[in-house]
Parts: structure tokens; sequence; C-alpha cells
């Protein structure tokens, strides 16, 4: 594989609690295939930089980093990642839309004895990344025949990644978003319970509460909200119609792709 030295990014997040064991450094690439209808992180989706309004002010969102940058920020956190289990999470987005450039940062992580971590839909080839990735957190979307609709692609690929990583003794854990009305019903909860029948070697299975906070950077980019949650509510029904109307996720050429 062609070493890439440079990629884009949106952010790199210091102290993150969420994204893996321990105190974590969070890389956010910019670029992704899918396109989730709940996606919180939209300003991720496109891989290049593009215009964001903040503070009523049209800023850039997005940037080219090389790898060297990259890791003079992770390695300020390392007596972090020493006492708590923590480490390098790279996340987006998707890293596997930019396979050769991830596969550079966690190699030098590795190398400098960080613990390395990848938040991944599993749309693309993680054969690359394997021997560097010490563990993976590998989202499972919806069932297998709605994941077109909810996420703009097909399940196939996802599975095939799945499959690859766990013949190959990854570590893996599974992370799961909630969100009504599309996993808020027993049918997909006793889906995500079979998962690790299905899937022998999967360490574990999470459930993600899902959240609105996404919302408002569709407007800021300029673009349509693809699809409004509900308000979050404690006392909810869990259990809602099995078969809700499932609108679809567009890849059309009206919006930025990843
Ligand atoms: S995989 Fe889905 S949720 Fe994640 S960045 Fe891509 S579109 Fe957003």
């Amino acid at each position: 594989m062609t070493k890439i030295s440079t990629g884009t990014i949106t952010e790199i997040h210091c102290c993150a609690l969420d994204d893996g064991p321990g105190v974590r450094t969070v890389v956010f690439f910019k670029g992704c295939p899918l396109r989730c209808l709940w996606c919180h992180n939209p300003e991720t989706q496109n891989a290049n930089p593009e215009p964001i309004l903040r503070g009523g002010q049209h800023v850039t969102v997005g940037r080219t980093v090389h790898v060297d940058e990259i890791m003079d920020v992770v390695k300020r956190d390392i007596g972090h990642y020493r006492a708590t289990g923590g480490g390098i999470t790279i996340s987006g987005g998707e890293p596997l839309a930019q396979v050769s450039f991830a596969r550079e940062i966690l190699k030098q992580a590795q190398a400098s004895g960080i613990h390395t971590c990848v938040e991944t839909s599993g749309y693309g080839d993680v054969e690359p990344l394997m021997a560097h990735v010490d563990l993976w957190l590998f989202d499972i979307k919806g069932f297998p025949k709605d994941y077109e609709q909810l996420t703009g692609g097909g399940f196939g690929l996802v599975e095939k990644s799945l499959l690859t990583l766990l013949r190959n003794g990854a570590n893996v854990m599974i992370r799961c978003p909630i969100v009504p009305p599309f996993h808020n019903t027993q049918a997909y909860d006793d889906y995500l319970d079979q998962l690790k029948t299905l899937y022998p070697g999967i360490i574990e299975v999470q459930r993600l509460p899902f959240h609105r906070l996404g919302l408002d950077k569709y407007e800021a980019l300029g673009r349509e909200v693809p699809f409004i949650p509900p308000i979050p509510s404690a006392d909810a029904p869990r259990s809602l119609p099995t078969n809700p109307s499932v609108p679809h996720a567009t890849n059309s050429p009206n919006q930025t792709t990843g």
C-alpha cells in the first residue's frame, strides 16, 4: 500500500472519555461514503474542506494535516493514556475512507506504545489497518434489510468487514445507535441480543442513546436535515410499530460526497 502521510480532518479532540477505554485523543477524519439519516457529524461527511456558519461567520471546516502534526498532539497525553488505559482513537467521518493515512497514524502510535482504536461503520477495506488496531469500535446501524435505506450503503460490505476482523482475531466491540423509530422495537432489541451468536468473537454489544445535537450543523452547512429524531424522553414507550416507515438516506449529486 502506498504510504500517505497527509489527510483531511475536522478536528483533534483531546481528553475524550467516550471513544474507547480510558482517556483518549480522538482524530476526526473528514469524508464518509455513508449518509446515515441521524448522522450528528454531517460536517465530516464531505471529503473536502467546506464552509460552515459559526457565530454568524463563514469559516472553513476541515484541513489537511501531516501525520507528524497529529502525533505531536497525541503524544502530549501519553501520561494520561498510561494512567487510564487510554490512547488514540481515529473516528470521523469514516477512517476507512482514508485508509493509508489512518495506517500511518496507527503505525506511529503503536511504535510509541500508544493503544490504538478505530471507530468505523465497516463500510470499506479493514485489512490494511488490522495489524495496527488494538480495538475496533464497529457500528451496526440497523437490520441488514434496512441498511441501504438508513445509511445509503448496503450491509454486504459491512458484514464482510466484520467477518474479516473476527476471523483474524481482532478485538471488536459493536456499537449500535438506538434512534426512534428505527431501532426501538422489540424485534431489533432481539436482533442485537443475537449478534454475539451470529458473529462469534464479538467482545461486547453496546446500545448508544440518540441525541439531536447535529441538527443545527445541517443548517450551518446549508443543507437540509434528512431526518429529525423525536425529542428524547425518559418515559418514552420502548416499543413502536414493527414496521416504521423508513425515509431513504440519499447520496444524491446535490449532496456533498465523502
Ligand atoms: S457513518 Fe453515518 S453517522 Fe458516521 S459519519 Fe458517516 S454518515 Fe455520519
